[in-house]
């Protein structure tokens, strides 16, 4: 299905957006090197995951770009979980470590729920810990996940009111679907999480004014599931390789056609692109919350070290 684009229709740029937040947050960081504080971030990457890899770097880049400290340890995938405990112990006694991130996914033989309970709540600057998890359900201060977190600030940002909206969620999952739940009923919306278990999902999405699609389904969101003016956020991030597809999502789009002849692939989100024409706003993929990801982790790890050093810089 073709449909013309709106000439009202938004698109949120993810990118200006977590440009935005970087800047305030090299911002912060030359203040709180003023006060002889410099926030420091270690990454815990075990084994060889190519895509693992490539985050990290970003995360590591990002990082020296903003003039926060980093460090990036590489235990073999070998590693046991009893090592890699007493790994977490170290970094939380060390006070130069702000935060600490251990990339998912690790090896099936380490125990991941356990590894990410020992990093203390206060540098737990994915927001995965309970007590944060926690803390986020009874709308107490604290670490938020940061792909989440990056969707309000996309809201925030882009002025467009979440009190008294219909947010509609597609996925529950504890890294995406339940915390950007969490945080759209404490801004006030009214929420509804669909899940796969949900019949029929498309009578929730076209009440939603606010529609998250977390799922990992490519164009699951078509126009018809849609309501027109709606606020559309998509998370998901998916690769197709393969041409018809990408001339089903695209049909006509050069652009994507040449990245596609270039690449051999090209990334669709899980809302249909021909649903983004109905949308009153919306958030392209690539390009949208994807980017919003990394500017939120440095956010959290001056927060982290803002709140656990006690700096007279005051609070993020
Ligand atoms: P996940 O852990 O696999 O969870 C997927 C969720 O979607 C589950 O709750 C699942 O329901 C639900 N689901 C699956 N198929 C469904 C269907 N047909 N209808 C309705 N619900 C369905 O995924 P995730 O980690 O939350 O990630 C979701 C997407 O976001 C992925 O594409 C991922 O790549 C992307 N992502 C992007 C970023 C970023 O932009 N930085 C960060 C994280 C994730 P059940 O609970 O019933 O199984």
């Amino acid at each position: 299905m073709e449909v013309e684009m709106s000439e009202t229709t938004r698109i949120l740029n993810g990118i200006e957006i977590a440009a935005e937040i970087k800047a305030e947050v090299a911002e912060e960081v030359r203040a709180l090197k003023a006060d002889g504080v410099t926030p420091g971030l270690v990454v815990v990457l075990v084994g060889h995951v190519a895509a693992s890899e490539i985050y990290v770097r970003s995360k590591v880049k990002a990082c020296a770009e903003l003039g926060i400290w980093s460090e990036m340890l590489t235990p073999p995938e070998t590693v046991t979980t009893e090592e890699m405990l007493a790994l977490i112990a170290d970094l939380n006694g060390r006070d130069e470590v702000d935060g600490i991130l251990i990339q998912l996914p690790l090896p099936k033989h380490v125990d991941t729920r356990r590894l990410l309970e020992a990093v203390s709540p206060e540098k737990d600057v994915d927001g995965f810990h309970p007590v944060n998890a926690g803390r986020l359900q009874s709308g107490q201060p604290g670490l938020r996940p940061c792909t989440p977190a990056g969707i309000l600030e996309v809201l925030r940002r882009s002025e467009l009111p979440v009190a008294g909206k219909h947010a509609v969620v597609l996925g529950r999952s504890d890294i995406v679907g339940k915390p950007v739940a969490m945080l759209l009923l404490n801004a006030h919306a009214t929420v509804t999480v669909c899940h796969s278990k949900t019949v029929d999902i498309g009578r929730y999405t076209r009440d939603a004014d606010i529609l998250v699609a977390a799922i990992g389904k490519p164009g699951f969101v078509t126009a018809e599931m849609v309501k027109p003016g709606a606020t559309l956020i998509d998370v998901g991030i998916n690769r197709v390789t393969d041409a018809a597809e990408v001339e089903r999502y695209f049909p006509g789009d050069a652009e994507r056609a040449a990245q596609f002849a270039k690449r051999g692939s090209t990334l669709v989100g899980d809302i249909h692109p021909a649903a983004f024409a109905l949308a009153g706003a919306y958030t392209p993929v690539p390009g949208g919350v994807g980017a919003l990801t990394i500017a939120m982790l440095m956010h959290n790890t001056v927060k982290a070290a803002k709140a656990r050093r006690g700096t007279a810089s005051g609070k993020v």
